[in-house]
Order: structure tokens, then C-alpha cells, then sequence
């Protein structure tokens, strides 16, 4: 069997055997491919991005969103409040992600544990997978921030905030600032250059630009993957139908309960793509009386978890506020001006400072999560109304964020928000953030940390996968990847996606042994 299948090309039917089937390249797709195959298994990886390399990667924003995301990074959820961004490319979204790895927090482990029942999931016992992604992806905490970072650091210094260094997955990094793009030094340690080529040295199979349309079932179990070419360069429209003794999803949070409710598999409670999260991004842009180019050097080395947990796990909406590479791109879409007022803003450029809030959703009641459901044909459409209890959220991030980068020493300060012109001191911030308007439209708000959608949890009554990332209702599926948390984490989720899919691979290659 040929190591590497570019699918578009195919003239013809293709059918392929292997002990595993694992449909997407990411974080819980590449970690789960190496681990399976070094233990001696037969694996086909099923990839719908290409398969591009750091030669590849010319740091050119509009052609690589075009080529490396889903929807070219603006994926809107059903009333368009706001996009969805995730990678599509082998490898995924570890390709395209900005390598800020920050282990779970104790206290959504705790939740998950006291308040949803889920066991083999502390601290203590996640540890050793997390120092196993640790050693493998090279990650290390950073200390060689940027400006925009620092200004991170001495805002919350001077207001007596919690924060420090964030570890990142690098090798090497020449602090391009560009990772958005894909690494053009191979520096970021993401799957396309650690677990992939690694898996493709052992007994495994690559067919990329193939998009797993859905599994074909009966009884209890899953006979075949029916799969098609996402690209088509031939006039062929070949059938590509792929068998395995067990098949993993790991196509991420709204793509993998797609490929389930395009399967029509056995669903009694109606869970599979309910609980989808997105721990919703909101930012501010500060103009500082000097220069800042926040669009060199690593875009985020510094988080603060002041507000993380400030009313509780389970009170008002809580927050993380990290700094923001603020690529050309990035700020244009952050504001939306015309005239004068945009040449203005575009002369600022140098001296803009960003910072970035991330709201953790899934905790209470009044944060149910969005619903993934099908349009007409088979694709995934998030359904997430921005409720009060996140509109609060994103108000009292703006005015934290806004506090910060005016004593960090900001001449203005602007929310992310087209109903409101820059402010000029903190007592000027407060008062307009508190009597603003936060809606669609107006407020630029986004997500690259989709996840939940098949949450794991041992009664088949709340959840779709048990802790081993089993699906309740067939015998031969797993999920591994961020689709299966019961919640967001409160954190950016790559680490943690990598320490549970190393924990639920190696436990699934034991017991298929
Ligand atoms: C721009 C950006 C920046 C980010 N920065 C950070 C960061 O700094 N730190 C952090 O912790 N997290 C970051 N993230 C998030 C993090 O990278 C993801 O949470 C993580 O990679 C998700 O892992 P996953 O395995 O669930 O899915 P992914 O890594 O997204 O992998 C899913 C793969 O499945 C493929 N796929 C989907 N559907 C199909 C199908 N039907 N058939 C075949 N293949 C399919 C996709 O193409 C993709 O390659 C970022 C994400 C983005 C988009």
C-alpha cells in the first residue's frame, strides 16, 4: 500500500484494510496515529485538508486561510454572530495554532469529576500524559516576549493581577510572529512535523484531500468508512470505502458530531452534537505612545487568570486574558472603519496593542452550549446564541481588558466593538463599556477553540462517549479529540487534547491487544 494517497487523483474504486481508521490529522488524530502504529497496528489516517508542507507555507494571509482552514477561517455559526475558525490541512489545526500549550485547569478537572462524575481525569492522574506531550512536542515555557506581551505583564502588574510565561510547543522558533500561517522553519513542534511523519515510518497510510462522509453500520458495530475526494482533479468520481477492526473519529469539535449524524448512528438521547463550546474570544486594541509591532516575536507568551474563576466555577461567566499576534489581517478585521477614521487606524498600526479575553462556557445552567445539526447536504452548521449570561461576559471582559491597557500606559483604548469610538482614560472606558450595546453585528467576536459536541461521561443517558473516549452505542468507535469534553476548559485546549488523546490511545491499543 502506498505510504501517501493524494485521493483527487484516484482513477478508481479504492478499497483499504487496516486494525485502525482514524478520520482527521490534528491534535487527537496525529497523537492517537503515532501511538497506534508504534505499537504495531495496521493505520489509515483519512485527512480532508492537503497535505502542505513548511515549503509551502509563503505567509501569504488571504491564499493560506483559503487553503489551510475550513471555509477559509470564516465559518459562521447559524445566525452569523460570529465565526468559527479551525485548521483544515494535515495535521490541522496544530498547524495553524499559535503553540501556547497550558495544562487543564485544576478546577475544571474537579468539576468534571465532582459535578459530572467523570473519573481518571485529576490533575494527578492527567500528569503523567501531560509530561508525555510535553517531552514529545518539545514544550517549554517562554520567556522571550514581546512587546505586546510585556505590556500584558506590566498592565497586570500595576493592577496586582495574577499572570505568567505560557509554555509553547516550539523547537528553534525565530519568533517570525506569523504561526497563524504555518510554520515556514518547522520550528512549531504541530503534528504534521512530530506524530504524522513518525506514524508514516511505522504501518501506516496517509490518504489526504479525502473527506470521511460516514460510516456504514449495522448491529453494534461499524463495517466501513465510505469516504470521497474533497478536491476532484479527474473526471473519475471513484468510491473509496475503507474497513477496519476499529475506527477512531478525531475530525475536531463540530466536524467529528457531523460525521456521526451524517452516519445516522444510534443517538436514544439526542446528545451527539449537543454541548458544543466555544470559549468565545473577545478582544481590545489599545494605541500606545510608542511603538509596539505586535506582530513580531511569539504572538502569545503571557496569560492572566485573574478573572478565571474570580465568582466560582459555577457563577458568572469567568475569563482568560492573553495578548494577541496582531497581524495585518487580525487588526483590519477587529475594527470596522471607512474614511479618515480607517487611514487613521492604519497609521496607528505600529503602536497597536491587543489583547485577547477567552470566556469559559459549559459550567452552569444559563451556559448550555451551541447545537450541531446538518443543512441539506450533510454539512455542519453550529447553532450558538450569544444568551446574557455570555453578553455579561464579554462586557466585563472588555473591562478588564480595557483597565489593563490603560495602566499598561495606553493613550486610547477601543473594545472590539463598532457601536463605540476609542476612549481616552480608564473612568472614560468604564462608563462607555457599561452602558454599550453588545450585539450582532457590532461586536467582533470569534472562536478558535471549538470543542465538545460528543462529550465523554460514564452514563449513556448525558453523554456519547464513556472516559475511554468509547461510543456508548457500537462497539468498534472511539472519538479522541477536543469534541469529546463536557465543557471548554477555561484554557486554550491544544495541551490537554494531546495528554488525553496519548491517555485513550495507549489504553485503546491495550485493549486491542
Ligand atoms: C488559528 C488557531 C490558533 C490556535 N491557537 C492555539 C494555541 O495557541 N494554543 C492552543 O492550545 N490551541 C490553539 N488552537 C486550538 C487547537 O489547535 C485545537 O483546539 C486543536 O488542534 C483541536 O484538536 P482536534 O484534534 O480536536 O482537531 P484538529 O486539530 O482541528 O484536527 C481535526 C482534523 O480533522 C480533519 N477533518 C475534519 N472533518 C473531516 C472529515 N469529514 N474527513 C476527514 N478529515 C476531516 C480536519 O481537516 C483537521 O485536520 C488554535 C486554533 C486555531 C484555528
Amino acid at each position: 500500500m502506498d505510504k501517501l494517497i493524494n485521493v483527487s487523483y484516484l482513477e478508481k474504486d479504492l478499497d483499504l484494510e487496516a486494525d485502525f481508521v482514524i478520520v482527521g490529522s490534528g491534535a487527537g488524530g496525529g497523537t492517537s496515529a503515532e501511538i497506534l502504529s508504534k505499537a504495531g497496528y495496521k493505520v489509515i489516517i483519512v485527512e480532508e485538508g492537503n497535505y502542505e508542507t513548511s515549503k509551502d507555507f509563503d505567509l501569504k494571509e488571504l491564499s493560506t486561510f483559503n487553503r489551510l482552514y475550513f471555509e477559509g477561517a470564516t465559518r459562521p455559526t447559524k445566525d452569523k454572530a460570529f465565526t468559527v475558525v479551525q485548521g483544515r490541512t494535515v495535521g490541522g489545526s496544530t498547524v495553524v495554532n499559535w503553540t501556547t500549550c497550558i495544562k487543564t485547569p485544576k478546577e475544571t478537572l474537579e468539576y468534571w469529576e465532582n459535578d459530572l462524575g467523570i473519573r481518571g481525569y485529576s490533575s494527578d492522574e492527567l500528569e503523567p500524559w501531560f509530561q508525555i506531550a510535553s517531552n514529545r512536542l518539545s514544550i517549554e515555557t517562554w520567556e522571550a516576549h514581546n512587546h505586546n506581551n510585556n505590556l500584558l505583564s506590566l498592565g497586570a502588574k500595576k493592577l496586582g493581577w495574577r499572570y505568567s510565561s505560557i509554555p509553547r510547543n516550539v523547537k528553534n522558533c525565530r519568533m517570525l510572529g506569523y504561526c497563524g500561517l504555518g510554520c515556514p522553519v518547522d520550528a512549531k513542534q504541530s503534528q504534521l512535523v512530530t506524530t504524522i511523519p513518525s506514524a508514516l515510518k511505522e504501518k501506516t497510510t496517509l490518504l489526504y484531500n479525502t473527506k470521511a462522509l460516514r460510516y456504514e453500520w449495522s448491529e453494534n458495530q461499524i463495517d466501513h468508512l465510505v469516504c470521497e475526494p474533497a478536491v476532484y482533479k479527474t473526471d473519475n468520481k471513484p468510491k473509496i470505502r475503507l474497513f477496519a477492526k476499529h475506527f477512531i473519529t478525531s475530525a475536531g469539535a463540530i466536524n467529528s458530531p457531523a460525521l456521526l449524524l451524517r452516519s445516522k448512528l444510534p443517538d436514544p438521547y439526542q446528545l451527539i452534537g449537543k454541548r458544543t463550546f466555544v470559549q468565545l474570544h473577545n478582544y481590545s486594541v489599545a494605541e500606545m505612545p510608542s511603538s509596539v509591532f505586535g506582530f513580531f516575536g511569539a504572538p502569545q507568551s503571557v496569560a492572566s487568570d485573574e478573572f478565571l474563576w474570580k465568582d466560582g466555577v459555577t457563577g458568572r461567566a469567568g475569563y482568560n486574558i492573553e495578548a494577541v499576534g496582531a497581524q495585518p489581517i487580525v487588526l483590519m478585521n477587529l475594527r470596522k472603519l471607512v474614511g479618515e477614521e480607517f487611514e487613521s487606524y492604519v497609521k496607528s498600526y505600529p503602536n497597536l496593542h491587543v489583547l485577547v479575553s477567552q470566556i469559559r462556557d459549559g459550567f452552569n445552567d444559563d451556559s448550555p452550549g451551541g447545537t450541531v445539526s446538518l443543512n441539506d447536504v450533510g454539512y455542519p452548521i453550529l447553532d450558538y446564541p450569544l444568551n446574557n449570561y455570555m453578553i455579561d461576559g464579554i462586557r466585563r471582559s472588555y473591562l478588564s481588558m480595557a483597565e489593563c491597557q490603560f495602566a499598561a500606559g495606553a493613550k486610547t483604548v477601543v473594545p472590539a466593538n463598532n457601536a463605540v469610538s476609542p476612549f481616552s482614560s480608564w473612568s472614560e472606558a468604564k462608563k462607555g463599556i457599561e452602558s454599550m450595546t453588545i450585539q450582532s453585528p457590532n461586536t467582533v467576536v470569534n472562536s478558535t477553540h471549538p470543542l465538545g459536541g460528543n462529550p465523554m461521561g460514564k452514563d449513556p443517558k448525558t453523554s456519547v462517549v464513556d472516559t475511554f473516549g468509547k461510543f456508548h452505542h457500537l462497539k468498534n468507535l472511539s472519538v479522541i479529540d477536543g469534541s469529546i469534553f463536557p465543557t471548554s476548559l477555561g484554557v486554550n485546549p491544544s495541551f490537554t487534547i494531546y495528554a488525553i488523546a496519548s491517555k485513550l490511545a495507549t489504553h485503546l491499543g491495550k485493549e486491542l491487544n
